[in-house]
């Protein structure tokens, strides 16, 4: 496996720090609004990073933190007058609901900064005794120029560092490097939390390292999230832990290009956004949002429009439809087909090398529907038999094990009974009993189930799915 690692800068290879194991930390959603589907470009991608890993046997350990106090937890729970634990109660749900909705596998670990105030608070200690964060009146802050190493993630100039200009908010930009808030002290109308270093809550870097570190140890394999968290917060990632530890903090870095609408990151503030649940409400299916965020590559800016999704829908069609045609089919008995066996053992090559080039979704995405057109090929003209379906069948499996997007369940799945009358209408055809043939037919359009003879074999459909 090889990847773009942001902190050297190249491709290079990766090599676990426990054998056939990864541990994985992903930076997760603030819940204080419902996430919109530029976040989700970065979940699904890490989603499949996470497949990616499983598919080559490796056994992953994925923590996913859950933001919930900060400065937009707090005004937005206070503007409307009700707890913090209820206000963001209701968007962790909702991102939960979301990310099974995109059949974003489940992370091991989702902590909830408001659960590690202990664990933060144990760091921002190690930190003041080593000298790394001093205490001003509002705020403990962490002394960036004490840390040697500060900007080699993001390849900021440190020149430009101003000394001692502090700041307390959770976010600022690129163009001022400032010293930045580890603890808050308690304010009028803010939640609080009584601890050791003071009345107070922290700030949000400090919780992604406190809560990295408890789950997968001082030093990991990968930290991902969206190339907006380099800096500030990536970087300062950094510099707390490996202030507080001595040890290197993380051993890959990846970094997931922006989502844009119009050329601009689609984002919150800017109010260009687009919920999941926006786009459902207009129609479009959650496999086709899925296949259209994971389909660029992670390293590319995807260029959201409406026109992209409709293109999406239709390849996830063509997807479902070959599945169907496979599910649908009483194949005839024949001898395998070497070229099958051929098709389908080199386009998983193909797809399993894309995947290990730095996750190349796209080269894997067209590798499936090369596999789709070739196979398809020989099945209008009758080249598949039952033994070969099964094994088309399988690997289509395989590829699904990456990009998830085939139905859970077959709509169109008959019952046992059903599929032994077609299986015994062939027989008799092939007997020229055809007057037994036609009562099955008939038999089977009473119970809703067309028949339609194909070059392959014979395929149902099920009168509630055509009209
Ligand atoms: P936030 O809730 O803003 O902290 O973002 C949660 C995750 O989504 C982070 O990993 C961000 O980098 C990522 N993210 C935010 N906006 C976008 C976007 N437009 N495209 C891709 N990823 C994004
Ligand atoms: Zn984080």
């Amino acid at each position: 496996m090889k990847f773009y690692d942001t902190y050297s800068g190249k491709i290079v290879e990766f090599k676990p720090l426990h054998k056939g194991e990864v541990r994985m930390y992903t930076c997760g959603p603030t819940v204080y609004d419902y996430a919109h589907i530029g976040n989700f470009r970065s979940y699904i991608f890490e989603d499949i990073v996470r497949r990616t890993f499983k598919y080559f046997g490796y056994k992953v350990t994925q923590v996913m933190n859950i933001t919930d106090v900060d400065d937009k937890t707090i005004k937005k729970s206070a503007e409307l007058g009700i707890s913090l634990k209820d206000y963001t109660e209701k968007y962790t749900q909702a991102f939960f609901e979301d990310i099974d909705t995109l059949r974003i596998e489940r992370a091991e670990f989702y902590p909830k900064a408001t659960e590690h105030i202990k664990e933060m608070v144990e760091l921002i200690k190690k930190l003041l005794d080593k000298g790394y964060a001093y205490i001003k009146e509002d705020a403990i802050y962490y002394d960036i120029s004490k840390f040697e190493n500060y900007g080699a993630l993001s390849k900021i100039d440190v020149k430009n560092l101003r000394k001692g200009v502090r700041i307390q908010i959770d976010e600022y930009d690129k163009d001022n490097v400032q010293d930045f808030a580890l603890w808050k002290f308690k304010r009028e109308g803010e939640p609080f939390w009584k601890t050791e270093i003071g009345e107070g809550r922290p700030g949000w870097h400090i919780e992604c390292s406190a809560m990295s570190m408890k789950y997968l140890g001082e030093t990991f394999d990968i930290h991902m999230g969206g190339v907006d968290n380099i800096f500030p917060h990536h970087e300062n990632e950094i510099a707390q832990s490996e202030g507080a530890t001595g040890k290197k903090f993380v051993n890959y870095w990846i970094h997931i290009h922006h989502l844009i609408v119009n050329g601009e990151k689609m984002s919150k503030s800017k109010g260009n956004f687009y919920t999941l649940r926006d786009l459902l409400r207009i129609g479009y299916k959650p496999e086709a949002i899925r296949f259209l965020l994971l389909s660029t590559h992670y390293r590319k800016t995807l260029n959201f429009t409406m026109e992209a999704l409709k293109q999406a829908t239709k390849n996830v069609e063509r997807v479902f439809n070959f599945y169907y045609d496979l599910k649908t089919t009483v194949f005839k008995e024949k001898e395998e087909s070497s070229e099958v066996k051929e098709i389908i053992g080199n386009s998983e090559k193909k797809f399993r090398a894309a995947l290990e080039d730095d996750f190349n979704v796209s080269l894997a995405t067209s590798t499936l529907f090369e596999f789709i057109k070739k196979i398809n090929k020989i099945q209008s003209a009758g080249g598949i038999g039952r033994k070969d379906s099964e094994l088309v069948l399988n690997s289509l499996n395989n590829y699904n094990k990456i990009f998830d997007i085939l139905p859970k369940k077959l709509e169109t799945e008959i019952e046992e009974e059903m599929y032994k009358l077609i299986k015994e209408r062939e027989k008799a055809r092939k007997e020229k009993n055809y007057k037994r043939a036609d009562e099955i037919r008939d038999i089977l359009k009473d119970k809703g189930i067309i028949l339609e003879d194909t070059q392959s074999g014979v395929r149902w459909k099920k009168r509630s799915d055509i009209s």
